[in-house]
């Protein structure tokens, strides 16, 4: 079935209770146990298993075409639980240039677990090769990144990783299932903090991983998100479940304003770079065309000179662009990165990123020439 269809249909039904045609809330925390003691619908307790949370996991299992998904809290809840895969004496090579909360759990938390971390330039195959001749549980990227928008070339690390028995991960939350699909690409797991595209209007936090086997990972992911109980609340999963239906036609505007406003960013000289895949001068545009369709993502960063400064001027004049954190939602919101990502921040002084909403291009771009005289 075509994604539309799927983004509407999949893990959804009329309730057979009540005939209602989208799915009720199912707020209880526990379910009636038979009298022989089994549990005839399948629950127990909320947070081992929720019936909004499974029609959640099985919308998002279809959309990614992976073999089952995950559901957690945050999307940092759901990175964290990939990284729990690995044992002591474990090692994971991630992406220097990743979220920088996913870096910081690689920092401050992993390794206390006895797993040794690595971060290498994931757009340098020799290096990943490199960092991969020692054994490694998992290499970990996103693409395109945040905040510089590079692009990883998914298939070609998937094999380099592969000839090693290295598990891949990828956070697709730039992409979103509609822009890329990694499993199809040599992934074996991808996460997305759904609290950016897939949640969509910026009012929940949540994250999930989806597997493409339903084999040993995928079991002790199940096993962890209900002992660890870092779990999505059944309204959280629910509004998610409202959000889908919309998903493809949402990312595909936000990708083609965001490739407008990319354009006329770059031809104005106020401006010193623009970071964006669709721009045919970024290093990674050829990759981004082949591995995904539709466009590029709503989200670009840009770098003007004058550095933080300067940044901080043009964030303060912008009108419709609300100066504030996350990305993915109908809103469009502008951010200096450096300062709010703190001393590992690979962003430049004077770069600003955007993330473009649904507002009507000509405005986004009005916006942002008048808040560039600052
Ligand atoms: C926001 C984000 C995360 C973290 O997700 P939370 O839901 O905020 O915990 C991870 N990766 C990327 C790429 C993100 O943008």
């Amino acid at each position: 079935m075509k994604f539309e269809t799927l983004a509407i249909h999949a893990g959804r039904g009329p309730d057979s209770a009540t005939g209602a045609v989208r799915e009720p809330l199912h707020l209880s925390t526990t379910f009636e146990r038979g009298a022989d003691g089994a549990y005839p619908h399948g629950y127990d307790y909320t947070r081992s298993g929720n019936p909004n949370r499974t029609s959640l996991e099985r919308a998002i299992t279809a959309l990614e075409r992976g073999k089952d998904a995950i559901a957690f809290a945050s999307g940092s809840a759901a990175s964290l639980a990939v990284f729990a895969l690995a044992t002591p004496g474990g090692r994971i090579v991630c992406a220097s240039d990743c979220y920088y909360g996913t870096g910081k759990q690689l920092r401050d938390i992993v390794p206390r677990w006895g797993i040794d971390v690595e971060f290498v330039d994931v757009s340098n195959l020799t290096e990943v090769s490199q960092a991969l001749a020692v054994p490694t549980s998992l290499l970990w990227f996103e693409t395109p990144s945040n905040p510089l928008l590079r692009v990883a070339d998914i298939a070609a690390l998937a094999d380099l990783a592969h000839n090693r028995g290295t598990l891949v991960g990828v956070d697709n939350t730039f992409a979103s299932p509609v822009l890329q699909q990694p499993l199809a690409l040599g992934a074996d797991v991808v996460m997305h903090s759904t609290t950016k595209y897939l949640g969509g209007h910026s009012d929940v936090l949540g994250g999930i991983v989806v597997t493409r086997d339903a084999g040993a990972e995928c079991a002790a992911l199940r096993q962890y998100q209900a002992t660890a109980g870092g779990v999505p609340s059944p309204f959280d999963c629910w509004l998610l479940l409202r959000s889908l239906p919309t998903l493809p036609l949402r990312v595909r505007a936000q990708a083609a304003n965001a490739l407008a406003v990319a354009r006329f960013l770059h031809a104005d000289k106020r401006v010193e770079k623009v970071h964006y895949a669709g721009l045919p001068d970024h290093p990674g545009h050829e990759i981004a065309l082949r591995q995904m369709s539709g466009g590029f993502g709503g989200v670009l960063s840009i770098e003007v000179p004058g550095g933080r400064d300067r940044a901080f001027a043009v964030a303060a004049k912008t009108q419709l662009f609300t100066r504030a954190t996350s990305l993915g939602g109908v809103e469009s919101l502008i951010e200096h990165r450096q300062s709010i990502e703190g001393p590992h921040s690979e962003a430049p002084a004077g770069l600003l990123r955007l993330s473009i909403g649904l507002e009507h291009v000509d405005d986004l771009i009005a916006d942002l020439d008048q808040a560039l005289d600052a």
